[in-house]
């Protein structure tokens, strides 16, 4: 029958313990399979109102009819189902049953009139697990399973997939780092470097990108590696407005003391998203006094081409504002020629990687420069690791080179001694 979750977990329970009393082996074994729809959401929204619950009733029935009588089909909540299989002899078995939600699954052609198309994601369990002498409760069996599940999801859903350690290894990692970040923005632990960017014809300095990095547990940890978790986790927010902020007051600074560098920062997609990011960069500029012109606002070109339309006019408030706003990464993502005439833009950024092409390989490299030329956007080249690739960049007409070959990301102190002379 259909458990809830307070049932479904007394049931886990129950059989955890005879599992671990069962005297053979395998008499004793069970799964726990998580199960997640794919795509609820979206599929729930096409259906309109009310049709949601019967969906989640019919997906319910088909779960039930795929499994044994003497196992247990629960709904956690949501469109997440616990399946708990009791005397499972081998893995195999658990994984037929696994094929069979799948399939009921998708035989599930209509809800009332709409017709419907249903995959799930299954993280699978297996009690005792061999090998290894853990005995995990009920909470730790169905976190496997979850984490498991989660693999599913993120090999594409419609599939099964069994719980390995390494899973729970990659959770805690993860764990640790979400943690560690969010008291690092309680701490505001962080810190800027900045890396120079020069004219390639003459080799002036035209302005730095600010770079983000923080210390944790004594190791420098790769703004690659906790962006994307401060993204997930909505953190970016606040790390994100904590640039700008170091990044205005820094570019005042060295405006006042020694003439006016621009300073660079980067902005993510969840920050763009924000329907108060135009405010907060005018707010920013004010209470810091800096010249807008001074800021220069790097989006990758995968975050503005997905969903143009939305940023269009957040764009447009920022450049109104005076500020500069360069495309990073470019030709990475997939730009429509008709889309980058539109767009408030000044300034293309090379991709490393095709500046890493130099001068073997340079059709990207030409074709982003001579594009830019035509739209009279300014381009920069970053990655500039080889005297090769700064003089092809300069022949080429690229207006300015970033990179290890010019200088590493600085300290505050160093950047600004740069600036002095
Ligand atoms: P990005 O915006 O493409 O930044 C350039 C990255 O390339 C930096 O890595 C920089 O240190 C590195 N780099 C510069 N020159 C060279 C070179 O010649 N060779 C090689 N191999 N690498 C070079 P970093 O500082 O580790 O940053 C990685 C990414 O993290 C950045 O890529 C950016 O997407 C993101 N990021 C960094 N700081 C921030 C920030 O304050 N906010 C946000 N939202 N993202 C940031
Ligand atoms: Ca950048
Ligand atoms: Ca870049």
């Amino acid at each position: 029958g259909l458990a809830n979750r307070a049932l479904l977990l007394d049931r886990l329970d129950h059989a955890i313990e005879l599992a671990n009393r069962a005297r053979e082996p395998d008499a004793g074994r069970l799964a726990v399979l998580y199960v997640d729809l794919d795509r609820f959401k979206r599929v729930n929204d096409s259906l309109g109102h009310g049709v949601g619950d019967l969906l989640l009733c019919r997906v319910a029935e088909r779960l039930g009819a795929s499994v044994r009588r003497c196992d247990t089909v629960g709904r956690l909540g949501g469109d997440e189902f616990l399946v708990v299989l009791e005397r499972v002899a081998d893995r195999d078995e658990a994984a037929m049953v696994a094929q069979r939600l799948l399939d009921g699954l998708s035989s599930l052609r209509e809800v009332g009139e709409h017709r419907v198309h249903l995959t799930a994601s299954i993280g699978i369990a297996v009690h005792p697990l061999q090998g290894n002498g853990e005995s995990p409760d009920s909470t730790g069996l169905m976190r496997m399973a979850d984490s498991a599940m989660q693999a599913a999801k993120t090999a594409g859903g419609d599939r099964f997939v069994f719980y390995t350690r390494d899973m729970t290894d990659r959770a805690e990692t993860r764990l640790r780092l979400e943690s560690g970040l969010r008291e690092a923005v309680a701490a505001r632990a962080f810190e800027l470097v900045y890396q120079p960017k020069i004219e390639a014809a003459s080799g002036r300095l035209t302005g730095f990108e600010a770079l983000i990095r923080w210390r944790h547990e004594g190791a420098a940890i790769s703004p690659a590696d906790f962006i994307p978790v401060a993204e997930d986790t909505g953190l970016i927010i606040e790390i994100g407005r904590w640039v700008l902020e170091e990044a205005c007051r820094t570019a005042t600074r060295w405006a006042l003391d020694h003439g006016p560098v621009p300073v660079a920062v980067n902005v993510s997609a969840r920050q763009l998203a924000d329907p108060g990011f135009a405010r907060l960069v005018e707010q920013v500029l004010q209470r810091h006094g800096t010249p807008p012109h001074l800021l220069e606002l790097e989006i990758t070109e995968t975050v503005i081409m997905k969903d143009v339309r939305h940023h269009l006019p957040t764009l447009n408030r920022l450049r109104a504002l005076g500020v500069r706003i360069a495309i990073d990464d470019f030709g990475t993502g997939y730009s429509s020629l008709a889309y980058l005439r539109q767009l408030p833009v000044d300034v293309l950024k090379i991709d490393r990687s095709f500046v890493n092409d130099l001068p073997h390989a340079p059709d990207i490299a030409s074709t982003v420069i001579a594009l830019a030329q035509r739209l009279l956007l300014s381009t920069v080249a970053e990655g500039v690791e080889t005297a090769e690739q700064r003089h092809w960049l300069a022949e080429a007409g690229c207006d300015c080179l970033q990179g290890f070959l010019i200088s590493r990301p600085l300290a505050a102190e160093a950047a600004e001694a740069m600036v002095m002379t």
